[in-house]
This record gives C-alpha cells, structure tokens and sequence, in this order.
C-alpha cells in the first residue's frame, strides 16, 4: 500500500503490536478519502462546519460503532501515549461514565484520542453551519453531512482483517461484505469503559 502524507507514524510500537499498522493503514485510508472529498465539496462552494473546539456532535452522538481492533488501538493509546494531566483526566471519565451517556473521551472539549478516534468519528463531517447543541446532524440535515464518493470505509475495513484472522483475498471481503465483521461492531458509549480505567491503575 501506497504511504500516505496524513499516515500516522509510530515506528517502534508499530514493531511491537502487528495489529497497529494494520489500523494506521486503515486510518490513512479513510483520513485520504475524506480529504479529497470536502477538498471537491469545498471548490463546489460548500464550506467545511466542523473546526478545533466544535464538539457538540461528540455529546449528542449516543450510537457511534467502533470495531474491536479500534477498541485495541484505544486501549493501546490511553496506556501508553496519553500524557497527564489528560491521563487523569480520561481516567475519571472512564470511572464516571455510564452506558448510553456521550463519549467518555470528549475532555475538556476535545477529543482526547484523536489520533486513534474511530473511522465512524473521521468520517462524521458536516457543511454549513455548526451543529447546535445537542444536534446530530446525521438526522436534522442529513444533505449537510459529508456522503463518501467512494468506499474508502471498504478500503480501510479491508485494511484491519488480518486483525481478525482472515488472510486470504476473497475471504477477505466476503467477511467484510457478509457482515461477520459488522455483527463484531460495539457502541462507543455503551462500551464497558471502566476495564480501561482499572488498567490505568
Ligand atoms: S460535526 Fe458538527 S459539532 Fe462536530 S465538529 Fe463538525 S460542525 Fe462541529
Ligand atoms: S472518540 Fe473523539 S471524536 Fe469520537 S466521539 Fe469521542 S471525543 Fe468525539
């Protein structure tokens, strides 16, 4: 796979865990793909809403999937990348949180794990005017949320199945395309989050 300019990088742990190029690849693949896509929208005249510290969707979203090498790439970022006073921070989110309530990671109002924020996160981009408080947009304007042109979330979910243990090309995407890998899908803000608390020690 070609390497992307917005692939993140970390070449030690990357030696370490064979699971996270495997998710960096596939965050590269989405991170791309939306690029290019607000990059058409913009030159159509439509202006990009979402900017640093615009974090209302990350409150009112309650149904964000994210996939169980996502889940490994969190825990894996929170206990080894994630510096105090955010570790602090993240880890009484964690202890408060109760299933159905917003994303435990949204401190201070910023995402504390962007980098390893999920695709369903990365993909979530609205036009126009901010969203308001409380809003998901997904079902207020659905015509202002960014439609993917192409399936980069294919691609990247393409990217993650040796994580899974399938290897072979065609089984590859009959396990993408069949929904085993779906049906394995967890809800961000249902997650039982306080194991990752008690790990933090
Ligand atoms: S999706 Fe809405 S709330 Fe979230 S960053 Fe974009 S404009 Fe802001
Ligand atoms: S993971 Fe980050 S971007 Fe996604 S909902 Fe939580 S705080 Fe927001």
């Amino acid at each position: 796979m070609k390497k992307s300019k917005l692939r993140l990088s970390f070449p030690e742990d990357e030696k370490l865990h064979i699971w996270l190029p495997l998710l960096l690849n596939a965050y590269s693949i989405m991170d791309e793909g939306v690029k290019k896509d607000i990059e058409e929208l913009e030159k159509k005249g439509r202006k990009l809403a979402c900017r640093k510290g615009c974090s209302n969707c990350c409150e009112a979203h309650r149904d964000i999937p994210v996939y169980p090498i996502e889940i490994v790439g969190i825990y894996w970022y929170v206990m080894e990348k994630v510096k105090e006073p955010i570790r602090s921070d993240i880890k009484l989110s964690l202890i408060k949180h109760k299933k159905g309530d917003p994303c435990p990671f949204l401190i201070n109002k910023a995402c504390s794990i962007y980098p390893m924020r999920p695709l369903a996160c990365r993909q979530f981009n609205v036009f126009g005017q901010s969203c308001n408080h409380g809003e998901d947009a997904y079902y207020t304007r659905p015509q202002d949320v960014l439609k993917p042109s192409k399936n980069y979330l294919g691609k990247a979910l393409y990217e993650t199945t040796p994580f899974y243990n399938v290897f072979d090309e065609e089984e590859k995407i009959e396990f993408i395309n069949s929904g085993k890998l779906n049906s394995l899908v967890k809800i961000l803000q249902n997650y039982p989050w306080i194991e990752l608390a008690r790990r933090m020690g």
